[in-house]
């Protein structure tokens, strides 16, 4: 019947087959009756087939057929298009029932850099706020191939099966050079991206660090306000982004690697500095012993660093994410410095720094931006970059110069 209906589409696309009927055995006829459809009126009278004499095959008269597109199909499904598009209270309401699809609609919103995306997204933010902050935020870094995402699907499950909700954002620097992020890569947490208590986020595929990381902090809002009690906030531990998590997070987390014989040199002083905890991951198999002793290792440089402003000594663990050994342990140490802080009032202390920092970061890069995406500006910019490569003149007077064009162009705004 395939076979009959593909030569028929090849001949023409008037003749569709209707029915098939295999002779009678007894009849001896040898053919399969076959019924067409869709002949025009002429084309069915004088075809050879309905001669009298003819007993193999019988035409009948179609009907046209049906277009391959349902036009009413596509007019309603536009029109449902059109009325998905939410309010803000919707989107509000939506984010506090705990619904994932308006979340994520919410942080593409976020993410996007269109103006009026931009606008709906403050004011989704601004009702969020007063449901926010209820959660732990802990940041994760380590350099790739540390086993960060094998740690976080480890740690993930093991939080979610107490009860909670997690929230795995990320911050990639290379995602802007890359057009894609290395770490939105969900199939690398399999377990977690089915969790129904977990929510994978990957790291917004374009914009400045600065940018890219303001994101990741108003998404941490639409997270607690959905909902989510904990936060990881994932990143690349190769020195660029490390500051901007460190100032997101109440805890942070440094995975490293053991054996390879240059623990010390392998991650910058700065962010060993930041670190809350090291864990030194991969602890299994013939790599056990080597793990200790890194350990030993990272506690003695540890004691070198500068005692922190919370009162917490920084402690050195080991795991294996993959066996999802020592995973409890790490929990229990995020626990005993959220104890310790919270009673101290340091947590709260620190989070209000920085409320404070991204503040001034956000001013700092609407700046940047309504600078150097001024037409009047970058038109000068470029006169002047060429000046000064000449040495026609200094640096400090094509600064002066542009800055004193920019607030020509404000005061005539
Ligand atoms: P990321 O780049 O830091 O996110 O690292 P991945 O989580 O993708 O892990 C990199 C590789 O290390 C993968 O092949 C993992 O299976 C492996 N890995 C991760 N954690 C462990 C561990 O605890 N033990 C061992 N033996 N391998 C691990």
């Amino acid at each position: 019947m395939k076979f009959i209906n593909q030569w028929c589409n090849i001949f023409t696309s008037k003749i569709s087959i209707i029915s098939v009927h295999r002779a009678p055995k007894f009849s001896g006829d040898r053919y399969i009756r076959i019924k067409f459809r869709s002949m025009t009126g002429d084309q069915f009278h004088s075809h050879i087939e309905n001669s009298p004499e003819y007993t193999g095959l019988n035409v009948n008269q179609g009907i046209e057929r049906l277009p391959s597109v349902n036009t009413d199909s596509v007019k309603r499904f536009l029109k449902h298009k059109k009325k998905r598009s939410l309010s803000v209270q919707q989107f509000v309401d939506g984010i506090l029932n705990g619904d994932i699809t308006i979340l994520s609609q919410a942080v593409t919103l976020i993410e996007s850099s269109k103006p009026e995306h931009q606008e709906i997204a403050q004011e989704i933010i601004v009702k969020c706020l007063p449901f926010s902050g209820n959660s732990v935020r802990i940041g994760i870094t380590g350099v790739p191939g540390v086993g960060k995402s094998t740690f976080i699907e480890a740690m993930g499950k093991h939080i979610t099966s107490k009860g909670n909700k997690l929230a795995v954002l990320a911050i990639d620097p290379s995602s802007e050079r890359t057009k894609g992020s290395i770490m939105g890569d969900k199939t690398r947490m399999e377990d977690l991206s089915i969790d129904p208590n977990a929510y994978i986020r990957p790291s917004p595929s374009a914009g400045s660090l600065g940018g890219v990381a303001r994101k990741t902090r108003e998404t941490i809002v639409l997270c607690e306000a959905a909902g989510f009690n904990h936060i990881f906030i994932e990143t690349v531990g190769v020195g660029q982004s490390e500051t901007a998590v460190h100032s997101m997070v109440d805890f942070f987390l440094l995975l490293m690697l053991a054996g390879a014989g240059d623990e010390l040199q392998g991650i910058k002083r700065g962010i060993m500095e930041m670190a809350d905890a090291i864990t030194i991951n991969k602890a299994d198999g013939n790599n056990i012993e080597k793990a200790g002793l890194a350990r030993v290792q990272y506690m003695n440089a540890l004691h070198l660093f500068p005692a922190t402003d919370s009162g917490w000594k920084p402690k050195v663990l080991t795991c294996s994410a993959y066996l999802k050994t020592g995973i409890t342990e790490i929990w229990e140490t995020i626990d005993e410095y959220l104890a310790l802080v919270k009673s101290s009032g340091y947590f709260q202390h620190k989070r209000n720094e920085q409320s404070k920092f991204w503040m001034y970061e956000t001013i700092n890069e609407q700046l940047r931006n309504n600078f150097y995406q001024n037409e009047e500006i970058m038109k000068l910019m470029e006169e002047s970059e060429k000046k000064v490569l000449k040495e026609e003149i200094s640096s400090f007077v094509a600064a002066k110069k542009l800055l004193d064009l920019y607030d020509q162009i404000k005061k005539n705004i």
